[in-house]
């Protein structure tokens, strides 16, 4: 048997979850500029895929952009105008932090807390990773 043909039937024979490895795909930011305001359509439904609180996230976001904002009705209301990929990049950048385990890169985390330390855990792989506040 050629090498290939080998290497053909070993790739043949893994199972289906190893070759098809699920990637966490990024919520996509929804979001529009009306006057001097930025309103994000779907945070509520963002946040609500990732798992987290609204408030949290809202408090990463109006630091990062150094603005004031509010959530009414499910909608974010960003003082001040942001192009849709500034929100997209903000709002990746809190799931990388806040939300994808480092070790396996999957979403299923939750935030709990050790000796008052707040920590990732990752229900899909177990491991913990120390929180960036
Ligand atoms: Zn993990």
């Amino acid at each position: 048997m050629r090498y290939e043909e080998m290497l053909e039937r070993a790739y043949k024979s893994m199972p289906e979850k190893t070759l098809k490895r699920e990637r966490f795909e990024m919520p996509k930011a929804q979001s529009f500029i009306q006057g001097n305001r930025t309103i994000v359509t779907n945070f509520s439904k963002i946040l609500d895929t990732i798992n987290r609180d609204e408030k949290h996230a809202l408090k990463y976001i109006t630091k990062q952009l150094a603005t004031a904002a509010s959530i009414d009705s499910g909608r974010l209301v960003l003082k001040g105008v942001f192009t849709p990929e500034q929100i997209q990049n903000i709002i990746a950048d809190y799931i990388k932090t806040f939300v994808l385990c480092p070790e396996c890169g999957r979403p299923d985390t939750k935030v709990i807390e050790q000796k008052g330390i707040k920590m990732l855990k990752c229900t899909a792989c177990g491991a913990i990773a120390p929180l960036r506040e």
